[in-house]
């Protein structure tokens, strides 16, 4: 027998160490089966190509459509456990694309669903729902990174029946090709952090795409510039008044991100074991070395201890219960193990690791801006410490 044909049959192959996905129904297995297939079709074989060039596959828009990915838990009726996983099999296949659905569905989908009124949900969530509007999430700024809850510079001033917003966002995915985004300025009158959707046709609105990422670079970053944007009031976010309603996205899309990382591990894993198998010094396969053998099963406790509080806090989600701090320490606890998987996985395949023409040159990069998003590892773990002492370090 091959090696291949070998490999291919043991049980263990896919990560999947303890088995999670036989607490998915039925129904939710055929259907992570489904989007596998989906992603080994349509994503694993373009991923490369397009991050080398820093390019977004806009013909995968229709396709993505098509396979119908977008709000799993609120519109599909599944569980968080099955949206987790299935956002670790997308991450899997390319962070990049996981990144895209992760900031129209969870950023941005998340910001209507979560606050907009009945009345423009029912409006703009179809095409919302369809890709046919795609959206972006505002929030960060060139002066306003993690202090953005205090720090939200754009302004938004009522004039009459609209809304006039001035300002500056960064690093906003996807705004580049967008129809819209959901814009969060400061309301001169209040002083609260509020919420609009703006459509990205509007007079005084501009981008410009951020060049030269060494992560993520399939992913259309930009600068955003408003000068006197006028929103009518309908594109006002009925149920976005303060920080606080931004945070009611943020505890859920962080958990995404988490999840993001345990993909991100098992596509760390997927490649050094299979590299450490077929690759062969001193006339042995490196599976052979212990050494090695030790790095490979590091990554897959990394990633299936990550993967177990993620189980854990999904099944918490779904019951309601989930507090900001159990996301955060998600998010700081797997991705501080994603960092080390995939700098294991890069060591393993050696010099090849380096580059992205083995896929692991682009894991290891990608998990560097998974690190970063979505609070950073350090204000994700100050946030659990607030909560465990009961004292505030963040500022
Ligand atoms: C690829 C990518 C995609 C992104 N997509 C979006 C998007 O779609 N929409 C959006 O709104 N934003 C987006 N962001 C922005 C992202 O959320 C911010 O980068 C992140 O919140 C950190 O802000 P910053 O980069 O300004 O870093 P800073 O806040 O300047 O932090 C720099 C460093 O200082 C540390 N630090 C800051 N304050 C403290 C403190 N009190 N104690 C200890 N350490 C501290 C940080 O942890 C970090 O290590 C994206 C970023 C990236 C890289």
């Amino acid at each position: 027998m091959s090696t291949s044909a070998a490999e291919s049959i043991l049980p263990y192959a896919d990560g999947d160490f303890y088995a999670f996905e036989q607490m998915l129904t039925d129904k939710e297995r055929d259907r992570l089966a489904e989007v596998r297939n989906f992603l080994a079709r349509e994503v694993r074989p373009i991923a490369v190509d397009c991050w080398n060039r820093g390019e977004f596959p806009m013909d995968l828009i229709p396709k993505l459509a098509d396979i119908d990915l977008v709000s799993p838990v609120r519109r599909q009726g599944h569980s968080n456990l099955f949206a987790g996983l299935l956002h670790a099999e997308v991450t899997r296949a390319d962070a990049s694309i996981s990144t895209f659905m992760g900031v129209h569905d969870g950023l941005f989908t998340g910001s209507i669903e979560a606050l907009a009124s009945q009345e423009q949900k029912d409006v703009w969530l179809p095409d919302i729902y369809s890709l046919k509007k795609i959206g972006a999430f505002g929030l960060t700024e060139p002066l306003g990174g993690s202090d953005v809850a205090g720090g939200t510079r754009t302004s938004a001033r009522r004039e009459g029946s609209n809304w006039i917003l001035n300002g500056a966002k960064r690093w906003i995915g996807n705004a580049t090709f967008s129809d819209w985004v959901v814009i969060y300025a400061r309301d001169v009158e209040d002083n609260q952090v509020k919420g609009f959707l703006v459509d990205t046709t509007l007079e005084g609105f501009s981008t410009a795409k951020i060049d030269n990422k060494i992560a993520l670079r399939t992913v259309q970053n930009a600068d955003i510039a408003l000068d006197n944007v006028m929103v009518p009031d309908f594109y006002k976010l009925a149920h976005a008044n303060s920080f606080r309603d931004v945070n009611k996205v943020l505890k859920v899309t962080r958990l995404g991100v988490a999840w993001q990382a345990v993909g991100q591990q098992l596509a760390a894993f997927d490649v050094a074991r299979r590299y450490a198998v077929e690759r062969h010094q001193f006339g042995r396969p490196l599976a052979s070395f212990q050494l090695v053998q030790s790095q490979l099963v590091q990554i897959l406790g990394n990633a299936v201890s990550s993967m177990g509080m993620m189980v854990r806090l999904s099944q918490l989600e779904d019951a309601g219960q989930a507090k900001d701090e159990q996301s955060a320490l998600a998010k700081a606890f797997t991705t501080e193990r994603m960092r080390e998987s995939v700098a294991i996985g890069r060591s393993i395949l050696g010099g090849n690791g380096i580059v992205t023409d083995f896929g692991m040159g682009k894991i290891f990069a990608d998990a560097e801006a998974i690190y970063s998003y979505e609070g950073t590892h350090e204000i994700n773990t100050l946030v659990t410490g607030r909560a465990i002492t009961g004292i505030s370090a963040i500022v």
